[in-house]
C-alpha cells in the first residue's frame, strides 16, 4: 500500500448551508469559531461578516435554496468560499442606504484583502481572502538638525520662507546598516521633486540636494511613495508607520 497525499486535517471546513436568515446567523457564529480555532482571532469577525454577506447574497440574488460554504486555512489567513448553483456572477452595486441590508459585496470589498467570483461547472464560487498583517520593516528614524548654512541654502528654494523648511530632520528610509541617512527638507512644486539633506553616520548634513520623487504608487491605496527616486529599501507604504 502506498501513502497518498491527503489534505491536512482541520485545515478545511465545508458545509451545506440552507439559505435562511436564522441558519445564516448560526453559520456566521461557526465561521468565527473556526477562524479563532485556527489561530487567526483578529480575522474572526471579518470572516464571519463576509461569510454572512455572501450567504445572504445567495438568498437575494439567486434561486438556490442551498449553497456550500468552504472555509480554508491559509498560511497567512483564511479563505471563505460560497458556491451556489447560479451562473450569474455578482456585481458590486451602489448602495441603497434606505434599503434594509443590501450592502452585501460593498461590505465584503471593504473588509477583504482580496475577493472574486468564478463560474464553476454547476454554478459559481464567490470567495474572499482575509490575511493577517505581514511583519513590516521599520523606518530608520535617525534624527539630526539642519545646520544654519544649509537653512540659508534651502531658503533659496522656498518662496514661502523659513516656515516651509523642515529643520528637525528624520531619516524616513527603511532601517539600514550602511549608506547615508536622508531626510526631506522641502517639498518642491511638481515635477521638480524635493529638497533633501543627506548625512553620514555620526556626521551632520553637509549639503542639500534636489532629488526627483520616487515614481512608485501603492497598488492598493493609490498613495505615492514619499521617498526620492531610486531610494534604497522599501517604499513608504511598505514600512511600519
Ligand atoms: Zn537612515
Ligand atoms: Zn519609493
Amino acid at each position: 500500500m502506498t501513502a497518498t497525499a491527503q489534505p491536512l486535517p482541520g485545515q478545511c471546513h465545508r458545509q451545506v448551508v440552507e439559505v435562511r436568515a436564522e441558519v445564516v446567523a448560526g453559520v456566521r457564529h461557526d465561521v468565527g469559531a473556526y477562524v479563532r480555532l485556527w489561530g487567526y482571532g483578529e480575522l474572526a469577525e471579518a470572516a464571519a461578516l463576509c461569510a454572512s454577506e455572501l450567504l445572504s447574497n445567495v438568498g437575494k440574488h439567486t434561486d438556490s435554496v442551498t449553497c456550500v460554504l468552504t472555509l480554508e486555512r491559509r498560511s497567512r489567513g483564511v479563505r471563505v468560499t460560497v458556491s451556489d448553483s447560479s451562473g450569474k456572477l455578482p456585481v458590486v452595486q451602489e448602495p441603497d442606504w434606505g434599503a434594509e441590508g443590501g450592502r452585501g459585496l460593498l461590505v465584503v470589498a471593504g473588509v477583504a484583502d482580496a475577493w472574486g467570483a468564478a463560474p464553476t461547472g454547476e454554478g459559481k464560487d464567490v470567495w474572499v481572502e482575509l490575511r493577517v498583517e505581514a511583519e513590516r520593516p521599520r523606518a530608520c528614524g535617525e534624527r539630526t538638525g539642519l545646520p544654519p548654512q544649509l537653512l540659508d541654502a534651502a531658503l533659496y528654494f522656498a518662496p514661502g520662507g523659513a516656515e516651509d523648511v523642515e529643520r528637525d530632520l528624520r531619516c524616513t528610509l527603511e532601517a539600514h546598516d550602511t549608506g547615508d541617512h536622508h531626510a526631506l527638507v522641502l517639498d518642491l512644486p511638481d515635477p521638480a521633486g524635493a529638497l533633501w539633506a543627506s548625512w553620514a553616520r555620526g556626521g551632520a548634513p553637509a549639503a542639500v540636494l534636489v532629488l526627483p520623487d520616487c515614481p512608485a504608487v501603492c497598488p492598493t491605496a493609490g498613495t505615492p511613495c514619499c521617498e526620492f527616486a531610486a531610494h534604497p529599501g522599501a517604499h513608504t507604504w511598505q514600512l511600519t508607520p
